[in-house]
């Protein structure tokens, strides 16, 4: 970066916003002294970065007595009933739009699905209509929109590539769109970058460093955090295990090709599956349902669809030596001793060092969380950018969402 005197306070002084940020993500709410105590920060800096974050809407500050007695005294939280962010899981039956506090909590009440339309301009049409109302509904401020996209994107270009699962998504920048008709910050994640992010943040991750996610939901795709770092390839199109080539003549992918892995070994392959033997199209969630009420049974489908999935999980624990998988995925719903059943499978078919170093877990989080997660940590990160070449225009671009108040009410 060149020298330029007047940023340097500047940056100072994000870096210890984001820094009271990541204070109140790691221990809850606190007071500016517990807050000035953690970041090991003089009360003056912290009061300033605190106040800063209170006129952008991110921190909230409320009154707790001690002991029930005497004057209150000031805490401070992540902004949970002054603001709210919203998260759209796009996915290929249905699209979802959520509601939480910058806290992460997602408020149960507010919550609605409408089916994926066929067409990029009806699915704006729709999520406007839906996020709009949640935006004007109460008097808080929204301060942004997380959106969970499956298939490749382009980071750089905010856009959809090839989704062989979502199609009418291919070439469009669904963040930057609604960005544009809602007024407020949109960032997209790719699904299972967003199921990483919510186990990291909420979930069973929150420790680790090391670790890959293996999302069988919809397609089959990979997320590996290595040495803290999403590993993303040279323009985040890494993870893509759905699609190695495993039947040569196998069923059509929706990536134009025959015989993928995703097609063999996830939930939609199953439904896929039983759906031939049934004569009718019936989803995941339709099948645990029948199952669980003793209506229909998938044994011999699932037998096959867990052997491929034990190749699935060799194959990550092998090639990538992550020291915890996560596995998310709905079939698990289907059996008690299921997911213990395809990990004793993957370790029969996994080289037996690799095995014995990763810890095989059901991921706990959800797209839906991911999505979330992916706005707050967009507001919270945007604070300070990584690459000191971008700072300048980030810089500004933020100062200027600040002012703003970062939304709209
Ligand atoms: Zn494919």
């Amino acid at each position: 970066m060149s020298a330029n005197a007047s940023a340097q306070p500047q940056l100072l002084s994000r870096l210890n916003e984001r820094s009271v940020m990541r204070v109140l993500q790691d221990h809850g709410p606190c007071s500016r002294a517990d807050v000035s105590r953690r970041m090991n920060t003089s009360a003056p800096t912290v009061s300033k970065a605190v106040a800063s974050l209170l006129r952008a809407g991110l921190l909230e500050e409320f009154d707790v007595k001690e002991n029930g007695r005497g004057r209150p005294a000031k805490q401070l939280r992540l902004a949970s009933e002054t603001a709210q962010v919203l998260g759209l899981v796009i996915d290929a039956a249905e699209c979802r739009i959520v509601v939480a506090g910058m806290d992460g909590v997602l408020r149960g009440e507010g919550e609605v699905s409408f089916e994926t339309p066929k067409t990029y301009d009806r699915f704006l049409r729709e999520a406007v209509h839906h996020a709009r109302r949640f935006i004007n509904s109460v008097d808080v401020t929204t301060l942004g929109l997380g959106i969970s996209v499956p298939g490749l994107l382009d980071y750089r270009k905010e856009q959809g590539l090839l989704s062989p699962n979502v199609p009418m998504t291919n070439g469009h920048s669904p963040s930057r769109d609604l960005s544009e008709r809602l007024g407020i910050n949109c960032v997209v994640l790719q699904e299972t970058h967003a199921l990483c992010l919510a186990e990291r943040r909420y979930g069973a991750a929150q420790k680790l460093n090391d670790f890959g996610m293996l999302d069988i939901s919809t397609g089959l795709g990979l997320g590996i955090i290595s040495s803290g770092r999403l590993l993303t390839g040279h323009s985040g199109l890494a993870g893509e295990i759905g699609h190695i080539p495993i039947e040569e003549n196998g069923r059509l992918c929706g990536c134009g090709a025959r015989g993928c892995l995703e097609t063999v070994a996830s939930d939609s392959a199953l439904a896929w599956l039983v759906s031939e033997r049934l004569g009718r199209r019936i989803e995941i969630g339709e099948i645990v349902a029948a199952v669980g009420r003793g209506e229909l049974s998938v044994q011999s489908e699932l037998d096959l669809v867990c052997k491929r999935l034990a190749f699935a999980l060799a194959t990550v624990i092998n090639l990538f030596n992550p020291a915890t998988l996560f596995v998310y995925g709905r079939l698990f719903e289907l059996e008690d001793d299921l997911f213990a059943r395809v990990c004793n499978e993957a370790r029969r078919r996994s080289l037996g060092p690799s095995f014995a170093d990763c810890e095989l877990v059901r991921a706990r989080g959800s797209k839906r969380q991911g999505a979330i997660a992916g706005i707050i940590e967009y507001l919270t990160d945007s604070l300070v950018p990584d690459f000191p070449v971008a700072a300048a225009g980030i810089f500004q671009d933020n100062a200027s969402l600040r002012e703003n108040g970062m939304g709209r009410r």
